[in-house]
């Protein structure tokens, strides 16, 4: 198919989409707005609405306590067990629990003691920020000596594999990398940086926040090490949903939680005072989950993998192609810049466009269009693609939206001072 700019031919291209029936699994009650924040806080799966009222009423109405025995004391375990389908794992590689942030300290406190004697901890200037306060917080506190690389940008969007190659050395304990860059999206060659990791005896710890569920990998078959990520964006977990964290079976017995709470204790209701760590996965638990929320992440994880990776990845790919496409006859003449890879291979699940006033056409689009983007410093409108249920039709508004509301200079009236949630 030739590519056109017209509306037709976006509905021609939803009319071809494989995908198209997932998006009615998901909660849309307002048919007019375009959301295309899914990479920050996906969609409601239907399933979820059934599940949270037995939840309440069933489980925790009538079987109060005893509902732990009959299904929560499992749940991270069994919820961790399918995701590990979305990010090549074995099921006992994976559980859920408290947030990216907390595991990010769990797994490189535990990572730092795997490699003693070793001072070097490598990390790029476009992670997450909170993955670059944790890595500093937890070297400073395990040892003041440890030196952290934190590696600037050197081919446009993130580290290329040379600089990489060169920083990580002998004496490199741990490189902490996210799969997808949350600004660019741009995606790193996993298989490549681990292999250069582990050429020199480092371990390796990714984020797949913005990648588990729409980008295809396989942390076991790769030999990773560690991993976290987020339930809550692609995976369509719900609001503040606990993470997911991942450890190759056979480090299992001998990385430690430095946050050794009864969770991960091996008999738990025995109440010891010493702390004896439970076999497997389970010792990477603290604390009591929050089983509401907890719950919730498994309809959002049995769409994805019913949808399958592969088959996501491909819209993904089809669709920011064609809202490249789109930015390249509609918003380039308008000042608007790509902000993220052009080469599709390269590219995650979003699409970022650089704009001076980013801020103030990002809240015109949603005031006055319905259409949700989001915005991140300096100047990057991102626009995320859920596969399962964005489609073209609303990237082809959302394109118009920008247009107009630069042309007709309405984001004017909005502030450029950054508040609240962005
Ligand atoms: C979203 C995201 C997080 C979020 O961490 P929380 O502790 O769940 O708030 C961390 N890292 C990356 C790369 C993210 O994209």
């Amino acid at each position: 198919m030739d590519f056109d700019t017209s509306l037709e031919y976006a509905r021609k291209l939803d009319r071809r989409d494989e995908l198209s029936g997932f998006r009615d699994r998901f909660l849309i009650d307002d048919p007019g707005l375009i959301y295309l924040d899914g990479n920050s806080l996906g969609r409601v799966p239907k399933d979820a609405v059934p599940l949270m009222d037995r939840l309440i009423r069933h489980q925790w109405g009538n079987r109060l306590i005893r509902a732990w025995n009959d299904e929560w004391m499992g749940l991270s375990r069994r919820i961790g067990g399918k995701l590990a389908g979305l990010i090549g794992a074995r099921p006992d590689e994976v559980i859920i629990a408290d947030s990216t942030s907390v595991n990010l300290f769990k797994l490189i406190a535990g990572a730092l003691k795997q490699r003693p004697g070793r001072r070097r901890i490598v990390t790029d200037s476009v992670n997450f920020p909170s993955d670059l306060y944790i890595l500093k917080a937890v070297a400073d506190l395990l040892d003041p000596a440890y030196e952290l690389v934190v590696l600037p940008v050197d081919n446009g969007f993130a580290v290329s594999e040379e600089a990489l190659d060169r920083a990580i050395d002998d004496d490199t304990a741990l490189v902490l990398l996210s799969h997808v860059m949350y600004k660019s999206s741009y995606i790193y060659d996993m298989a490549r940086i681990t292999e250069i990791a582990h050429g020199r005896d480092a371990m390796i710890l990714w984020d797949l926040s913005h990648s588990a569920g729409v980008v295809p990998m396989a942390c076991h078959d790769l030999g990773i090490e560690l991993a976290v990520g987020s339930t809550y964006k692609y995976l369509n977990g719900g609001p503040g949903a606990p993470a997911f964290l991942y450890v190759r079976e056979d480090l299992q017995a001998r990385l430690d939680n430095p946050i050794s709470g009864w969770f991960g204790h091996r008999k738990q209701f025995y109440f010891d005072t010493e702390f004896e760590p439970a076999s497997g996965i389970d010792r990477y638990l603290t604390g009591t989950p929050s089983v509401l929320s907890l719950a919730m992440i498994e309809p959002g994880v049995d769409l994805a993998l019913e949808a399958g990776v592969e088959p996501a990845r491909a819209k993904s790919l089809s669709q920011s192609e064609y809202l490249v496409a789109l930015w390249a006859s509609e918003l380039a003449p308008l000042g608007f810049t790509l902000n993220s890879p052009r080469e599709g291979a390269r590219r995650g699940s979003h699409v970022s466009f650089g704009h001076a006033e980013g801020y103030r056409i990002d809240q015109a689009i949603r005031e006055e269009r319905q259409v949700i983007s989001d915005f991140r410093m300096p100047d990057n409108i991102r626009l995320g693609i859920a596969p399962l249920y964005t489609t073209y039709e609303e990237l082809h508004t959302a394109v118009h939206a920008l247009r107009e509301v630069v042309q007709s200079g309405s984001f004017r009236q909005y502030s450029a001072v950054i508040k609240g949630v962005t």
